[in-house]
């Protein structure tokens, strides 16, 4: 699965709290919609290619027209939050709220319904465990918001690799990690951004040929600004914005080569979602929330004694 995280640039978890000019951020929001018809064509040009764009609700609002090009050429549409703040910094209740209000400005522009969540940077983790709740009760039929890696911003390190139920209080819903390469008894990540940037492909390639034959699918992701070698930078600290910029000069060729390379085996998130739920009893289950008896259990362990 390839997916798209549609955000202007300056949305960038690195840029929170940069101030960014006006003039500047209509820039991005240009260079956004001009990168990802650049990715439409470079898709379409690859044989047809279907991908999921998880996009920002307020883009929607902004450029409805974008939106709506996507989803004419065949691409699933899902949420990627309506305000990409992390899930760290709201309330349940203000998740929710933004939740919804991504989903309806979404379709109402599409037509379609919303099916799948990415949460910005990740950010469904331990710490965030009660978000399960809201996505389930939202109705949505999967989210691909975990990554099962440590990593100081995000990650659940112990969460299954391949598609799992997530539970919660509420009950349970489909979702699709990123993809990780197990080396060296670490999940190193491997689905794209950054590490698309930094790794060699080979590395990539390892963590799909390590997926198992009977559950052969990896969600990838990207960002239509890892696609703009020339856009002006931010003024980021150091480490941020090597972070940032890395390669970002070899993602177009870099991408062509992986949709020539698996070229007729990529599919939607959605096409995916759909084939598990009828496999439902095969995949295994996991939660989030710490049991709080198992925490009792390992500080008062006889062990521990
Ligand atoms: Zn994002």
């Amino acid at each position: 699965m390839l997916s798209f995280d549609v955000e202007e640039h300056d949305r960038i978890e690195a840029a929170v709290g940069l101030s960014v000019s006006a003039g500047r951020r209509r820039e991005y929001a240009d260079r956004m919609a001009a990168a990802t018809h650049r990715l439409l064509d470079q898709l379409a040009a690859a044989g047809n290619v279907s991908a999921t764009f998880y996009v920002v609700g307020q883009i929607a609002e902004t450029h409805p027209r974008l939106v709506r090009a996507i989803a004419d050429a065949g691409h699933e549409i899902g949420s990627h939050s309506h305000s990409h703040t992390r899930v760290h910094r709201l309330t349940p209740r203000a998740f929710r709220e933004d939740l919804r209000r991504s989903v309806d400005a979404l379709q109402q522009v599409t037509g379609r319904p919303v099916f799948g969540f990415r949460a910005p940077t990740f950010s469904v983790t331990r710490a965030t465990d009660w978000a399960v709740d809201a996505l389930i009760e939202s109705g949505l039929r999967y989210d691909s918001s975990v990554f099962p890696v440590r990593h100081d911003r995000y990650g659940v390190s112990d969460a299954p690799r391949h598609p799992f139920w997530l539970e919660g209080e509420a009950g349970r819903i489909l979702e699709l990690p990123l993809l990780t390469l197990r080396l060296m008894g670490r999940n190193v990540p491997v689905a794209g951004g950054g590490y698309f940037r930094l790794f060699p492909p080979a590395l990539m390639r390892a963590g799909l040929r390590q997926l198992p034959a009977d559950a052969a699918v990896g969600m990838l992701y990207f960002h239509p600004w890892e696609f703009d070698p020339d856009q002006p930078r931010l003024p980021l600290a150091r480490v941020s914005r090597w972070r940032t910029y890395v390669g970002v000069g070899k993602t177009t060729d870099r991408l062509n080569e992986l949709l020539t390379r698996y070229r007729g085996r990529f599919r939607r998130a959605i096409d995916v979602a759909e084939e598990l739920e009828d496999q439902a009893d095969r995949l295994p289950r996991f939660r989030l929330a710490v049991d709080p008896a198992a925490v009792i259990n390992s500080v008062y362990s006889p062990s521990a004694a």
